[in-house]
């Protein structure tokens, strides 16, 4: 079965063709330049392409996501997704438009926010056991009014 779009899930066309690429053996070292059988996956609708070449390994493979403008993330929304992944320990590899991203986000928001909160409650609890060790009321200070 053909790869699916990630914006907007219709199956994609397969293609390939030849590429004069950067070759590298398994120590990196720059072998030459060669041909390369490259497979092509591509919506027709979004633009969006993917790219593997035929080797995918030591010698210089690669595999790559090639997004028009509109539907590249930003960096904030990379950082931001990446930040949440992991707080909660969630996989973000299979991210690769900015509505994915926004979806991520969108989702995951309220348990990241509750997360921290708890975190931030932790601490408090810690720094408040610690004071009752040494005899201070924490109601004395500040930061727990
Ligand atoms: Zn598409």
């Amino acid at each position: 079965m053909n790869m699916r779009c990630p914006n907007c899930n219709k199956e994609m066309k397969e293609s390939s063709k030849f590429e004069l690429r950067d070759c590298f053996d398994e120590d990196g070292f720059d072998l030459d330049f060669a041909y390369m059988r490259v497979f092509v996956n591509e919506c027709e609708d979004c633009k969006i392409r993917y790219e593997e070449d035929q080797y995918g390994g030591p010698f210089g493979g690669e595999r790559k996501w090639i997004l028009p403008e509109e539907y590249k993330p930003t960096e904030k929304q990379i950082k931001y997704a990446k930040t949440i992944s992991v707080t909660l320990d969630k996989d973000i590899h299979d991210l690769v438009t900015k509505f994915q991203y926004w979806k991520f986000i969108h989702d995951n928001n309220d348990e990241y926010h509750k997360r921290k909160e708890e975190e931030y409650q932790e601490q408090l609890r810690d720094i408040s056991d610690t004071l009752q060790e040494y005899g201070i009321d924490q109601y004395d200070l500040d930061i727990f009014n």
